[in-house]
């Protein structure tokens, strides 16, 4: 059964030519989730083949712009597209407001049914389950209230020894209160923005250099590490895969279009 994720945007804040900010797409046995939503998310959700009308879950990691301006956009198209099945939101409490005012004022009742579940921040609980599938929040550390995701795949139905699971730690300064949360998995995604040159760049706006997230991945004994978020300074990747490949090998690159066999 299919675990893989692919990378619909690999830029942090500002898109690329060739990088959209964040968005993944995991599918975890035919269950599509989508984890972010940035501006340019359903072209690259269209440019990569996936139909859109089987997400049913989208998680937004946090409330800044490169994490879910695509929202708005995605949730009007599925509308126009004649979209019936329920579409759940797990978000900051705030995006509901947010959302809502946009329908509001383009005066849009939507067709199929919307559900918002508000995420505490603070804690690490279960936001998802069902007979396949398990998905849990966790805090993160950065300049607004920020949530990382886990995912995990139930044993009963797969005859493989090994549990498949992947984890994404978004936009977060280096902590080593995440690891419990991520230890283990079989792919760790984590931001890494700057180039180690940078650390202290990456402390100050609470976010990651390579040099952490590889630090990361291998204290948290994880499988494999794909790195990403990059800030838009970097044209050529190959350095900062170098950086993080000299403390943890099984590091990846995240590229947009890329799909990664979880398992
Ligand atoms: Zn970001």
């Amino acid at each position: 059964m299919t675990f893989s994720v692919t990378v619909l945007g690999s830029s942090s804040a500002i898109p690329t030519l060739v990088r959209n900010p964040s968005a993944h797409l995991l599918n975890a046995d035919e269950r599509l989730f989508l984890i972010d939503c940035a501006e340019g998310t359903q072209l690259a959700l269209r440019r990569n083949r996936i139909h859109f009308q089987r997400i049913r879950n989208i998680m937004i990691s946090h409330l800044h712009g490169d994490h879910f301006y695509g929202l708005i956009g995605l949730l009007t198209s599925l509308h126009l597209l004649g979209r019936k099945d329920e579409m759940h939101i797990y978000a900051h409490p705030m995006l509901e407001s947010i959302i809502n005012i946009q329908l509001e004022v383009s005066k849009t009742t939507l067709l199929y049914p919307l559900y918002f579940h508000p995420l505490n921040p603070d804690v690490h609980e279960v936001i998802f389950e069902d007979n396949r599938v398990i998905a849990e929040s966790f805090p993160l550390l950065h300049s607004v209230p920020t949530c990382g995701f886990v995912f995990r795949e139930k044993l009963k139905y797969r005859r493989y020894l090994q549990k498949r699971s992947y984890a994404y730690c978004s936009d977060t300064a280096y902590t080593e209160s995440i690891i419990p949360y991520v230890k283990e998995t079989s792919l760790l995604y984590h931001e890494a923005t700057f180039m180690d040159k940078m650390a202290k760049a990456a402390a100050e706006k609470m976010h990651s250099t390579t040099v952490e997230a590889a630090t990361l991945a291998m204290k948290a004994g994880v499988r494999q590490l794909m790195i990403g978020h990059y800030s838009a300074r970097y044209d050529d990747l190959a350095p900062l895969l170098e950086e993080a490949q000299a403390i943890f090998p099984q590091t990846i690159l995240a590229e947009d279009g890329k799909t990664i066999p979880i398992g």
